[in-house]
């Protein structure tokens, strides 16, 4: 059963994000806006504590229990997360994804790395590069190589779009390594920077989350240790491997759908407090045929964010329960994407001159905000999601 209250506990952390937000990323916010990829030295304080580790592993009647594992119990971790990433986000996103040792390369780490694995890189800033020239969307068709050479992997291929490019110490890379397998061949490789072959091309300049470090890699003829694959080398003629990847962003995308909660509802509370200054009170006892548009718009725009939250909150409170949320996740990210978007768009609308002021940051919002529609899957991509689990067809059945 759900229960839609907030506990103690995670008002706590609420509260404390909040703080954390409002004293230590908002009054940088602008600054590492204005200059694009400059590394935020303050977020350094973040470094020694453990943002993002695997769970332990709990004793049970004798039994040691993974606490990952379908169906096992973890009251509220992923949903203390959500609530987290919201209130970081209203401080600022692309700082957020800027704190150290919190990459999405790290999330697959901790998923799936041995305990050797995890000793070696488990301390370590790790990036995700999937997404090449000629495959985003369509993860299973990357072209990215790995070939076994004794005791070596050999990488050649090139990444883009890499968050934390330049900022992190290691990088998963998603390459095939045998191409007529299609996705039974993807398999993910840790590499760590400085080895020879592996480049940071450039870095992008981009409309949004200026503060973080989006990259392009380059692999040729990239050698790695053999004990640096992620999961098993066995090329089985199913996709069960891919699929279980792909599990990845059952976890990840209620937490990308938290950042547009948290940048959203920043726009709304700057919205409402210039709307109120301007002298109009918002009354939530007034018939709505007869309030103003503004006010009409407004309450819409609050409606929405609530929608937000539910479906994101639902997504995280069924991962924590050990339930699949393949659905669920890509319903809460479509849906905080696409109506965080427009909801920052329209707060700009109605704060009028001030919306796009650049002593103010709404502008800033609006721009942050658009990149929760695209990365970890866009918008469109999670719509086809959900209408194969709803329809039951499979990824050929439905592209
Ligand atoms: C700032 C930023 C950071 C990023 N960080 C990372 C990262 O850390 N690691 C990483 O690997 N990637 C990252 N990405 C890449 C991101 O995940 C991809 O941009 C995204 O998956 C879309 O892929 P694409 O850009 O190739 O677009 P395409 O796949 O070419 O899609 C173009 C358009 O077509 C639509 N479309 C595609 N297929 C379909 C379909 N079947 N049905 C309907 N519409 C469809 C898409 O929704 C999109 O609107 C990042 C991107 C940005 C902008």
């Amino acid at each position: 059963m759900i229960n839609l209250e907030m506990t103690q506990k995670m008002i706590e952390i609420k509260n404390g994000m909040n703080g954390v937000a409002q004293s230590m990323l908002r009054p940088i916010s602008r600054h590492y806006d204005d200059n694009e990829h400059q590394y935020p030295k303050e977020l350094d304080v973040f470094r020694s504590m453990k943002i993002m580790s695997r769970p332990k592993k709990k004793k049970k009647d004798g039994e040691e229990q993974n606490p990952d594992k379908p169906g096992a119990k973890k009251p509220g971790s992923n949903l203390a997360m959500t609530i987290t990433i919201e209130e970081m986000c209203w401080g600022d996103l692309g700082l957020l994804l800027s704190l150290p040792n919190a990459g999405l390369g790290n999330a697959a780490i901790i998923a799936v790395a041995t305990d050797e694995q995890m000793e070696q890189f488990g301390n370590k800033w790790a990036s995700m590069a999937i997404t090449e020239p000629g495959a985003g969307s369509d993860s299973g068709s990357i072209t990215t190589t790995a070939k076994l050479d004794g005791n070596e992997w050999v990488l050649n291929g090139e990444k883009i779009f890499v968050t934390c490019a330049e900022r992190c110490d290691i990088a998963v890379i998603w390459a095939t390594v045998d191409k007529s397998a299609g996705k039974a061949g993807i398999k993910s490789f840790i590499v760590e920077k400085g080895r020879p072959g592996f480049k940071l091309d450039k870095l992008e300049h981009k409309l949004g989350i200026r503060s973080n470090d989006t990259g392009t890699y380059v692999l040729d003829d990239c050698r790695i240790p053999k004990e640096n694959i992620l999961g098993s080398p066995e090329v089985k003629q199913s996709t069960e491997g891919f699929k279980g990847v792909m599990k990845t962003f059952d976890n990840t995308r209620p937490l990308v759908a938290s950042m547009s909660l948290g940048v959203t509802r920043a726009a709304l509370d700057f919205t409402r407090e210039k709307i109120e200054e301007s002298g109009i009170k918002l009354d939530y006892e007034k018939n709505p045929n007869n309030v103003s548009s503004l006010e009409k718009e407004f309450y819409l725009m609050e409606a929405n964010l609530e929608a937000m939250r539910l479906l994101t909150w639902r997504s995280a409170w069924m991962m924590d329960n050990g339930e699949f949320n393949n659905l669920e996740a890509s319903m809460a990210k479509a849906k905080s994407g696409r109506q965080g978007t427009l909801i920052c768009q329209k707060c700009c609308d109605l704060l009028g001159p001030l919306g796009l002021s650049c002593d103010h940051l709404a502008e800033k919002w609006m721009r942050d905000v658009k990149i929760t529609d695209i990365f970890e899957g866009t918008g469109q991509i999670q719509h086809l999601i959900v209408a194969r689990n709803i329809l039951e067809f499979s990824s050929k059945q439905l592209k």
